[in-house]
């Protein structure tokens, strides 16, 4: 029915990455809702007419320590099947068809439930964008007492400021470009940081547990470092084409400062996370689109000219 419109889509399209090129013909797209169409003869969990997501992953080797703690796309025997461009063990085709498509076949396992009360089209970007942010404000610990930044407002951004905020901490936008204060409050900012001033950046020296760091292109760390309280850690969920330049190591020294990084989720935070938007009415911010509109979209998306994800409609792919 719908698929979200990534970053990596368009990257994958444009066979972007050296260490991963492009298998063509690619079908993009690891955002998906859609309803069933069909069950196997094994399928306990969902029936005909059900409505279901998938996302970033459609298996793994399911034996491995991760695999049985339900962190499948950290597998520790790199069995992580991503739902397209990844070798498909299947045989079906070269390589796995994602989300642009009329339908996807997916082992039950990585099938997610859609709670009802979810508007579909806005559930889509919830799938990669979504638990992207879900996952490591969950892990260190976001709530009530913390104070959790949130750097850039784009698809992964405004998910990680609606979290954060849902989650009870004192949440914190960071952005280059003034023009997003406005919508970063309405989403759930307690305070905005243009991280370019520098007398704004010092009014918050060591004062965060957590900052989650979603930029996607290569910067410098360390100012964000400098507001670490003791233990704090900086999570990079943005992946850049170029590395970052590295950080000064003395201010993870003192400090006992961390520097992670954090990958998607797993399949059974993926389904907490959707039971949790459901609960508390959390969706993404979208602009549906026609298929046709994907290349014109994808050019939008390079001047971050969208709020704050497309989501194509699949029904326009018979038109
Ligand atoms: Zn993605
Ligand atoms: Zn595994």
């Amino acid at each position: 029915m719908f698929c979200g419109v990534c970053h990596s889509d368009l990257h994958t399209a444009r066979n972007e990455w050296d260490v991963w090129p492009t298998v063509y013909p690619c079908v993009p797209g690891h955002e998906i809702v859609g309803r069933v169409t069909k069950v196997g003869a094994g399928v306990r969990e969902f029936k005909e007419g059900d409505l279901a997501a998938v996302g970033c992953m459609v298996d793994s080797c399911r034996t491995c320590a991760s695999c049985k703690e339900g962190l499948e796309q950290y597998c520790d025997t790199n069995g992580t099947l991503f739902t397209y461009n990844s070798a498909d063990p299947q045989g079906t085709a070269p390589v796995t068809y994602g989300g642009y498509s009329d339908r996807i076949v997916v082992k039950e396992h990585f099938v997610l439930r859609v709670p009802p009360g979810l508007d579909p089209a806005a559930t889509a970007p919830l799938l990669c964008a979504g638990i992207t942010l879900y996952s490591p404000l969950r892990h260190w610990g976001a709530g009530p007492g913390k104070k959790v930044g949130i750097v850039g407002l784009g698809g992964l951004g405004h998910m990680g400021v609606k979290f954060a905020h849902a989650f009870g901490a004192h949440t914190v936008l960071f952005t280059t470009s003034a023009s997003k204060i406005e919508d970063g409050k309405r989403l759930g900012a307690d305070e905005v940081v243009l991280s370019k001033d520098q007398d704004q950046m010092a009014k918050h020296m060591r004062s965060f547990d957590l900052i989650v760091n979603t930029v996607a292109a290569s910067h410098n760390l360390d100012p964000f470092i400098a507001l670490l309280k003791r233990d704090g850690a900086l999570v990079l969920v943005g992946a850049p084409e170029h590395p970052h330049p590295s950080p000064t190591i003395f201010q993870l020294l003192f400090g006992r400062r961390s520097l992670a990084g954090s990958g998607i989720g797993g399949i059974p935070e993926t389904q907490e996370m959707l039971d949790f938007c459901a609960a508390n009415n959390i969706t993404s911010d979208i602009e549906l689109i026609p298929i046709q509109k994907i290349n014109e979209a994808y050019e939008r998306m390079l001047r971050g000219d969208v709020k704050y994800r497309f989501v194509i409609d699949m029904a326009t792919l018979a038109q």
